[in-house]
């Protein structure tokens, strides 16, 4: 008998790229097509079903051993009902996506949000593969999360669980308002936007900055020159490594995952970051949360989003 197989589909506003896993959580293929987002609700819906239905007939399986489609999207949405209320970068607002494509591809469809998603591809196709509870963080331009306790995602009431970016970290003398509307949250810090927000205000200030020199500051640069010995930016990446490592010992008592995975952007600093949040981490988490807890790196980078999108068959 052949295995049953799972697509998944990362719809992004340029391009929806879908993928073929096994069981396992293994990525066999992957797919990438314009999303056409100026042509419309329709178009977007009737490209992520064209994918679905030519990256298995552009492959060695068959459309029968496909057991379910999963949608990785962001936005809000009700997840139960597959129902996207509301997207910030694509038409789709108020649209019945999950009834949609269950008809079209005749399918079991299951949606849930991209942050979300990607943080189940690391728990059950990377850097959490063999470890059954664990909270992943995606430092982008905001602060992304996801729990998965026993290998299942945490929804919650209204979908908001693992919505960790905007934990509330900062005290309010040093806080800024988030883009979510309220105060201190660990986005507002540990995001790239975050950090790059921290130099231009060191630099405005007049500090004694390498980073003064740049026209457009990436999180890079500010890590970089952190990297180089720059005072002011290694005193931004230390503030981001803080707030990380102080809610990573606030969830530990919480979910009291196995491992904790860091991806995104800013995450690519290396160990360079990964160490001061260890440090933050051992000294403000409860001992017995921590004993043999791990702070890893994720390992799947773009393909989070389609593994896990695949994985909401098995696991949401
Ligand atoms: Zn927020």
């Amino acid at each position: 008998m052949s295995e049953n197989l799972y697509i998944g589909a990362d719809i992004g506003g340029t391009t929806i790229k879908v993928g073929i896993c096994n069981e396992r959580g293994d990525l066999l293929q992957t797919f990438e097509g314009p999303t056409e987002t100026d042509q419309g609700t329709d178009r977007i819906l009737s490209n992520i079903a064209d994918y679905a239905r030519k990256i298995v007939s552009e492959s060695s399986h068959t459309w029968e051993q496909v057991a379910g489609v999963g949608v990785g999207i962001a936005g809000f949405m009700d997840i139960p009902k597959g129902f996207i209320k509301f997207s910030p970068n694509l038409p789709l607002n108020n649209v019945p996506l999950k009834d949609y494509l269950e008809a079209a591809l005749n399918k079991k469809v299951r949606i849930n949000n991209d942050a979300n998603v990607a943080a189940l591809g690391e728990a059950w196709g990377g850097a959490g593969r063999g470890v059954s509870s664990c909270v992943c963080y995606t430092l982008g331009t905001g602060v992304g999360g996801g729990i998965v306790v026993e290998g299942r995602l945490i929804e919650g009431f209204s979908g908001m669980g693992g919505e960790i970016g905007h934990m509330s970290v900062v005290p309010d003398l040093e806080a800024i308002q988030c883009g979510c509307g309220k105060m201190g949250c660990l986005e507002t810090v540990s995001s790239a936007t975050g950090i790059i927000r921290m130099a231009k205000d060191a630099v405005d200030r007049g500090d004694r900055t390498a980073l003064s020199v740049f026209e457009t500051l990436t999180a890079k640069d500010v890590i970089d020159a952190a990297k180089s010995g720059d005072e002011v930016a290694q005193r931004i990446v230390s503030r981001a490594a803080f707030y990380l490592g102080k809610s990573l010992a606030a969830v530990a008592v919480v979910v009291n995952p196995q491992r904790f995975i860091l991806g995104g952007g800013v995450s690519a600093a290396g160990e360079f970051l990964f160490a001061q949040v260890r440090e933050v981490f051992h000294k403000y988490a409860q001992d017995k949360a921590q004993e043999g807890v791990d702070i890893v790196a994720a390992e799947l980078g773009n393909n989070a989003g389609v593994v896990g999108a695949a994985g909401l068959l098995l696991h949401a």
